[in-house]
């Protein structure tokens, strides 16, 4: 397959699974069904596209590369369930796949992201989560462990608070460099996000959490007093609930909510 393709290009972050039992495990990771709508982001050279096209109802694939885009638009000339975007999928707006929310259309999202923009991808996706029934995307694995570690952990972070917001998040499995090519640097992950059915502590203004969550985050050493004093005094801190004399790191994410809603309902107008 690979001797009719273009040489992988490194600023697109192209690196092309091959390793069989691998491509298999992700792709039954997201429990594909016969009436799914998928959205598959960089299908490159179709490791995981081509065991996608049999399972899902429709299979919409954002490609920016031009060529490879070539590539799925001929194949799709005989697959009446593949939809091409030949796009940059940060600046790919969901809302042309989901419709309004009256439309209630539902997707499943599948992508072995480039490493150089994975986590810039995940926020772009974070406000459509409720059209989402499932994500599983491959990441470097330091950065799936940063998702998915638990308050009081040092890779607990910035990443960790928002997605796990918002997402219930397991990390399956790793992956070496050797199942790629060509091979990158670094090993990687799969990671499972699952939209939360409900949020238990709701942020009043999404805009005003994430603003606390960066805040806090800024100067991990520091405590939240000092952390947070641009948006919150000691007293509003304690009104959240939380002590002024910890660091963010130790914080559930509830915490990080009960602070912005303060913010929120105390911040000038
Ligand atoms: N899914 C294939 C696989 O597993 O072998 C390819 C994975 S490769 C790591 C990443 C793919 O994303 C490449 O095909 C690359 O061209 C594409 N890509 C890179 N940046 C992109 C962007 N901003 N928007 C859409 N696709 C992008």
């Amino acid at each position: 397959m690979s001797g009719s393709f273009a040489a992988p290009r490194k600023s697109l972050g192209q690196n092309f699974l091959q390793d069989p039992n691998i491509i298999r495990n992700i792709v039954a990771s997201l429990n594909v069904q016969p009436h799914d709508i998928v959205l598959e982001i960089g299908p490159g050279r179709g490791a995981l596209t081509e065991l996608i096209i049999p399972l899902a109802k429709q299979l919409h694939v954002v490609e920016f590369d031009r060529d490879l885009s070539r590539h799925w638009r001929t194949r799709a000339e005989s697959l009446p369930n593949l939809v091409v975007h030949e796009r940059d999928i940060l600046k790919f707006d969901l809302t042309d796949l989901l419709g309004d929310a009256t439309a209630g259309v539902r997707l499943k999202i599948i992508g072995n992201l480039p490493y150089n923009i994975s986590s810039p991808v995940l926020f772009h996706l974070l406000p459509f989560a409720d059209r989402i029934d499932m994500q599983v995307v491959m990441l470097q694995k330091e950065v799936v462990e940063r998702m998915a570690s638990p308050p009081g952990s040092k890779q607990f972070g910035r990443l960790s608070v928002m997605l796990q917001y918002r997402y219930v998040i397991e990390n399956l499995f790793s992956i070496p460099p050797s199942a790629f090519f060509p091979p990158p640097k670094v090993e990687s992950a799969i990671a499972r996000l699952t939209p939360r059915a409900i949020i238990e502590t709701p942020a009043q203004n999404l805009d005003d959490f994430a603003l606390i969550v960066k805040q806090a985050f800024a100067q991990r050493r520091k405590t939240l007093r000092n952390t947070l004093k641009v948006c919150l005094t000691t007293e509003q801190i304690e009104l959240a609930g939380v002590l002024p004399s910890l660091r963010a790191e130790t914080l559930e994410v509830a915490d990080f909510v009960n602070l912005a809603n303060v913010y929120t309902e105390t911040k000038p107008r």
